[in-house]
């Protein structure tokens, strides 16, 4: 479970993240869902641990990862991450590459790697290289790997924009599957209204730092808060 509570970054004199708070419950997608620069990426990294907030807590099951006197780092947050250019290891194996977060003796690390690679449908991989898969096929990779540790949530920042239309939707519903699978909420950041009403539990929509509106899919694409978001869901083709 995932508590944003009041977070803020500015840089320099722009206010980048203003006062974000949101919830994600185990299982659950949150879209994250708005215009070029509105800060969706800079809210991601702060709850990564990659970007330092201003003010704010973050909480993950309940422990505090940033407050007042407390930022841990990235790897102790239970957080997994995938974005865009979610590069492989390429001198390491698929096997290696999703074995790298890890802990633990040999065996039970190769165990994980082969139930992993078993869920996302790679089953005997284990030995191939990056530069030897199809871009599908290294998402899928990049996917098993960020689920490895068991994280409690999943940050992915438009993890599928590099895919072409045909492979996009089916990893995209692999993805969440898996996801809701595991228990790990999901913070999805898109600038596509589309994607955000077809995968998400819950949109908050976001302009110029701040969020606007918190709903369903049902609920924000059929009563927008303003024009403006009116007219950010017409453009849907
Ligand atoms: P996109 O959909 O294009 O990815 P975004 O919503 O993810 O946009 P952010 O990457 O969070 O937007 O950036 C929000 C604003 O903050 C932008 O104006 C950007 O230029 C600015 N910004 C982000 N990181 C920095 C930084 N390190 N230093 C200065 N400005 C920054
Ligand atoms: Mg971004």
């Amino acid at each position: 479970r995932l508590d944003v509570r009041h977070l803020s970054r500015s840089f320099g004199a722009l206010s980048v993240v203003d006062d974000v708070s949101l919830t994600i419950a185990p299982g659950q997608v949150t879209c994250l869902l708005g215009p070029s620069g509105c800060g969706k990426s800079t809210t991601l990294r702060m709850i990564a641990g990659v970007e330092r907030p201003d003010r704010g807590e973050i909480r993950i099951d309940g422990q505090a990862v940033f407050a007042p006197g407390r930022n841990l780092p990235p790897e102790a947050r239970s957080v997994g991450l995938m974005f865009q250019d979610f590069a492989l290891f390429p001198h390491l194996t698929v096997a290696q590459n999703v074995a790298f977060g890890l802990t633990g003796d040999r065996a039970a690390r190769a165990l994980r790697v082969d139930e992993l690679l078993e869920r996302v449908n790679l089953s005997g991989y284990q030995k191939k290289h990056p530069h030897q898969l199809s871009g599908g096929e290294q998402q899928r990779v990049a996917l098993a790997r960020a689920l490895a540790p068991r994280p409690r949530v999943m940050l992915m920042d438009e993890p599928f924009s590099g895919l072409d239309n045909r492979l996009r939707d089916g990893i995209r519903d692999t993805t969440l599957e898996i996801l809701k699978d595991e228990g790990a909420g999901v913070l999805l950041v898109t600038h596509e209204p589309d994607e955000a009403l077809r995968m998400a539990d819950e949109i908050a929509l976001m302009r110029a730092g701040r969020i606007v509106q918190r709903g369903s899919p049902y609920n924000v694409y059929n009563a927008p808060v303003d024009k403006a978001a009116a007219a950010f869901f017409s453009d849907i083709n």
